[in-house]
């Protein structure tokens, strides 16, 4: 029985883990949920399974949602901020923590799970790419587990049965990309790439900053990086191959030559219950891959020139330390206004560019961290005005 603490149960990966939270009430039961501002929603799942601590965004959420929940019994502890997203993570009872937190907030929980030893189901990519080295090193002390739910890095680890000893037998991965809307645009038309155009992914369906992360392909670079920090395989052993039906969510390559993928139709369904389930293979709601119907599966080559976010990806890693954390909180803020539609499309990693070219690599320490987050968001503010090219036509 694995008692969840869910962070980020109101968003996209946090609801589909509590429908198999409904489906399997009897290897799964709630002890917290977390989320930002989605209070209503929050309500509901509280009513539904239970929890005895609650965490929201700030003191404004906590008073809405304790108004929304006045008629509940026994009503569950509320608690706000970043403090109370760690009291949530590491409640008594809980085995395990699902991160499915978006952004840089989801860090400190990860930290802090994997400090009491628990069991984190990592959703949160950005958790490992602003703190892999810490991690690795909290894992290899005997700190806590992890376990992927990203679905490239379930792929991979679905394929090696779930057990990381059978690494070494690895000789290289390839995560698969399905190459988001604009793969077939031409690079001249990028400037007027609209926000309703990069929100409409052609097969996942996501929040809406790791939407626009898969438009621009900045969510393989993550990638990259969350493989290399998971699974301690060198960055050069670890390619990308554009994948357009997203059937193969990525490939192991074994030393004897000889290559596993795991495949399914594009859902979250089964990387989600891989991880709550500890790998059993229970039911899960999803259609089996008709393959005759598929007849074929594509595979080509990323073209840098029109992505440059595989390069700049790999380039954070050689340049090491901070500079993931850079790239990472870049990222952010450069989604961010472009969602608000004040920078156009390929600005946004311009401005990645900029703050790596810009940046003075630290070691990874937690200090080193939090300034590195906080000097990227600062350049980008700063350097904004310089290639703001706002356009009112491009919301
Ligand atoms: P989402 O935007 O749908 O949900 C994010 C959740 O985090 C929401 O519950 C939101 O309320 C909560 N949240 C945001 N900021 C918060 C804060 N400061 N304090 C407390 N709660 C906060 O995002 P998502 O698409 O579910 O993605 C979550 C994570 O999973 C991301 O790191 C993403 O890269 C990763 N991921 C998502 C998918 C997917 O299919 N959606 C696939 C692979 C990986
Ligand atoms: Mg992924």
């Amino acid at each position: 029985m694995r008692t969840l603490s869910i962070l980020g149960s109101t968003g996209s990966i946090g609801t589909q883990a509590l429908e198999c939270v409904a489906r399997y009430p009897d290897s799964l039961g709630i002890s917290a949920l977390a989320c930002g501002s989605r209070t209503v929603r929050l309500a509901e799942q509280i009513r539904k399974f239970k929890p005895q601590i609650v965490s929201v965004r700030g003191p404004e959420e906590a008073k809405r949602l304790k108004s929304l929940i006045g008629d509940i019994k026994n009503p569950p502890e509320i608690v706000h901020g970043p403090e109370g997203l760690i009291k949530a993570a590491t409640w008594p009872g809980t085995t395990s923590v699902l991160n499915a937190l978006v952004g840089a907030a989801g860090l400190s929980p990860t930290l802090a799970a994997l400090r009491a030893n628990l069991e984190v189901l990592l959703a949160n990519k950005e958790s490992l790419v602003m703190a892999g080295s810490i991690i690795q090193k909290l894992l290899k002390d005997g700190h806590g587990s992890l376990v992927p739910v990203d679905s490239e890095h379930s792929a991979i680890f679905q394929c090696i049965g779930g057990d990381i000893s059978r690494l070494k037998e690895v000789s290289r991965l390839i995560l698969t990309a399905s190459g988001g809307p604009f793969r077939e645009m031409e690079i001249n038309e990028f400037d007027s790439i609209t926000v309703k155009q990069a929100l409409l992914h052609p097969t996942w369906k996501m929040g809406p900053k790791i939407t626009i992360d898969s438009a621009t392909l900045v969510n393989k670079g993550l990638e990259i990086i969350e493989a290399h920090y998971l699974f301690g395989i060198a960055p050069e052993k670890i390619d990308v191959l554009i994948h357009p039906a997203s059937i193969v969510h990525s490939f192991v390559e074994f030393h004897d030559g000889s290559m596993l993928a795991q495949m399914s139709y594009p859902t979250m369904q089964i990387p989600i219950q891989y991880a709550l389930l500890g790998g059993e293979r229970r039911p899960a709601n999803v259609s089996p891959l008709d393959l005759a119907r598929e007849g074929r599966l594509e595979f080509s080559e990323p073209d840098s020139e029109k992505f440059p976010a595989l390069d700049l990806a790999r380039r954070a890693l050689k340049l090491g330390g901070t500079a993931t954390c850079v790239l990472n909180a870049a990222n952010e803020e450069a989604v961010r206004l472009f969602l608000e539609g004040k920078i156009n499309f390929p600005s946004i990693t311009s401005l990645i560019e900029s703050a790596l070219d810009h940046h003075d690599v630290m070691e990874t320490t937690e200090t080193a961290i939090i300034n590195a987050d906080l000097w990227a968001r600062n350049h980008v503010f700063k350097n904004v005005s310089e290639i703001l090219q706002f356009n009112p036509d491009t919301k």
